[in-house]
């Protein structure tokens, strides 16, 4: 590889790494899907469940229910669920009880808590007082805001990544270009793994549980983009639709939505370790 004289010695050294850097990153990004066992091998450990809103912020609401309550019912269902059927997993709630909790302060606790996945639980809301709208929405980050993405992932990401990277490549972590470059792969895999298990949810909202869907989308969500880890924000139906607010309020609708969340993180798991 061609190497002008006068690049500085730590250049040099990184450039002629270059091509070893990027198969071991490859491995170390990518490699949490392999089947194969190692001691390195990726465990999934923490769920973050976010309910919408709460205190001072209702958030959107129906004929006779809030946002705040329907998504902090379901949050605290989805939360004894995974404690009763995924044994291993941890999970940290952003709020339990019924207090204001800053978007900011949201990211903060998911990040602290070194989650492995964020899901935020809220309801959709169509402009008229009662509308027609109905059904499910899966969120993930959108790209348009990645700045702000990069930021939490370098909070976030930056210790596991130095944990190894200093062990391995004898302090080059503190290189900023060999961080820009682990800091892609993250984004790129954190955006890849929020839309597949952002799918998965969907598949049981509409197969198993027959529920109209918007689909999948992307958008730039505050709450999303500064969560340094795979994010999905659930809208589980229209609350200012009359048959969605009935459904998001009654034990069956709740327990139904919790259900299809649940399966489809026991499938994202399953995936990411190579079950
Ligand atoms: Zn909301």
């Amino acid at each position: 590889m061609f190497m002008p004289a006068s690049f500085p010695k730590k250049y040099k050294i990184f450039i002629s790494l270059f091509p070893l850097l990027c198969v071991m990153f490859t491995a170390r990004c990518f490699g949490q899907q392999s089947a194969t066992a190692s001691p390195n091998r990726f465990k999934f450990k923490t769920v973050i469940i976010d309910a919408g809103h709460g205190g001072k912020d209702p958030g959107s609401h129906g004929t006779y229910s809030k946002e705040k309550n329907v998504s902090l019912s379901i949050a605290k269902k989805l939360r004894d669920a995974i404690n009763d059927e995924m044994s291993g997993i941890k999970v940290v709630m952003t709020r339990s009880t019924d207090v204001f909790i800053e978007l900011h302060k949201r990211t903060d606790i998911a990040n602290d808590n070194h989650g492995n996945l964020f899901i935020s639980i809220h309801c959709n809301s169509s402009p008229q007082r009662k509308g027609s709208s109905r059904g499910t929405l899966l969120l993930v980050y959108g790209f348009h805001r990645s700045q702000e993405q990069r930021e939490a992932l370098r909070e976030n990401a930056s210790i596991f990544i130095e944990k190894d990277y200093k062990e391995k490549y004898n302090g080059y972590g503190d290189d900023a270009a060999v961080n820009t470059i682990v800091l892609n792969a993250f984004q790129q895999k954190y955006r890849k793994q929020s839309i597949q298990f952002g799918d998965l949810v969907d598949n049981q909202f509409r197969k198993t549980n027959g529920r109209h869907s918007l689909g999948v989308k992307e958008q730039g969500v505050l709450v999303l983009a500064q969560s340094g880890m795979p994010a999905v924000l659930v809208e589980t139906g229209f609350i200012n639709n009359p048959s969605d607010e009935a459904y998001l309020n009654s034990t069956s609708g709740q327990n139904e939505i919790v259900r299809s969340i649940l399966t489809a993180l026991k499938q994202y798991r399953n995936n990411l370790e190579g079950n």
